[in-house]
């Protein structure tokens, strides 16, 4: 198939052939459909598969019909500055830190959470993890679409599964 019978708009199927994005991987075309629809998405996906896009180009859809304050949030394993309009990207423990120390932090318009290279984030420490997803899924509003993307996909991921996620759509290759 192509992007648009997996349901992304046009000018999105349009900007992604400019990047020479032209044919779904896996991961997109059994992902983005379930994303799309607004189900929570658990998939097995290593750097390289084109996880990134498959969670992002629903969000910007998502975003270019009713943007307003922080949309989404993405929790990485490694520390990225790259927090741009509607989107922050965050390290489990740095957010929440910054929850603990100041109530200034708006999640209240959060409608997506991504935990990416979920495996690799809770290798920086699985009870810190826990103990800081917990401050974060705090602020943020139980109505929400959460995504999970893993390298593999463990015991302990069933367990985020169930802190974090609402009856996921569940792909693996
Ligand atoms: P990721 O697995 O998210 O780290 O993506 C790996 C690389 O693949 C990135 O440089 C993307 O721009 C590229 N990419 C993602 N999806 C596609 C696609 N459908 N066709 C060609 N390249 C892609």
């Amino acid at each position: 198939g192509d992007f648009s019978s997996l349901g992304l708009s046009d000018w999105l199927v349009k900007q992604c052939k400019q990047l020479g994005i032209n044919k779904p991987t896996p991961v997109q075309e059994n992902c983005m459909p379930a994303i799309l629809q607004g189900r929570d998405c658990m998939g097995c996906a290593k750097t390289g598969s084109g996880k990134t896009a498959a969670f992002v180009l629903p969000v910007l859809q998502k975003l270019s019909e009713d943007p307003y304050g922080i949309f989404c949030l993405v929790l990485t394993p490694t520390r990225s500055l790259s927090n741009q309009p509607h989107v922050v990207v965050a390290t489990p423990g740095r957010l929440a830190d910054h929850i603990r120390s100041s109530n200034t932090f708006s999640m209240k318009r959060i409608q997506f959470l991504i935990l990416d290279e979920a495996d690799r984030l809770l290798e920086q420490g699985c009870t810190d993890f826990t103990k800081d997803l917990e401050v974060i899924l705090e602020i943020l509003p139980a109505k929400r679409q959460t995504m999970l993307f893993s390298a593999t996909l463990t015991d302990t991921l069933q367990e985020l599964k169930s802190i974090a996620m609402n009856e996921p759509f569940f792909w693996e290759s």
